[in-house]
């Protein structure tokens, strides 16, 4: 595992580089399914064999969120969710049942959006969209639209 561009993304955020800092950002970075609870990045550096505890990881997690590294999502019915802060504002989906989140941007919707504000004597900001269903059958991750392009490994 490469460990420049987690070191230089800590620095950038203004966070002193630590062994659990960069461990934890590098998962965040690499993961194929890039919403992850804390202890879904737990169990991945568990999985690597990373000895770092759980508080630890929340304590983390928290401090990127206020150095604007990391969203904290609060879906319903679940944990808090985190992803890379990428900027790019998509919105959510989430499965009921097993909790999988996917995500999309639609440009309709938000020209929508922006339309309703208008009308309503608003400029707007952000928006926060999150739909809740279930996941159907084989679909599974291919058919998610990405808006990510994956970060550079
Ligand atoms: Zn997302």
């Amino acid at each position: 595992m490469k460990k420049t561009t987690a070191n230089s993304d800590l620095k950038k955020a203004g966070l002193k580089v630590t062994l659990p800092r960069i461990s934890i950002l590098e998962i965040l970075e690499e993961a194929e399914q890039h919403h992850m609870s804390a202890e879904d990045v737990y169990k991945t550096l568990l999985a690597n064999g990373n000895e770092v505890g759980l508080a630890t990881v929340y304590r983390v997690l928290t401090q990127f969120e206020a150095a604007g590294l990391v969203t904290r999502h609060h879906f319903d019915g679940g944990q808090a969710i985190f992803e890379l802060d990428t900027g790019d504002n998509h919105d959510h989906i989430v499965c009921l049942k097993t909790g999988k989140v996917a995500e999309f941007k639609d440009e309709i919707i938000e020209k929508r959006l922006e339309e309703i504000a208008t009308e309503l004597g608003y400029s707007l900001s952000d928006h926060k969209i999150v739909l809740y269903g279930e996941v159907i059958g084989s679909q599974k991750d291919k058919r998610r639209l990405k808006v990510h392009s994956t970060t550079a490994s």
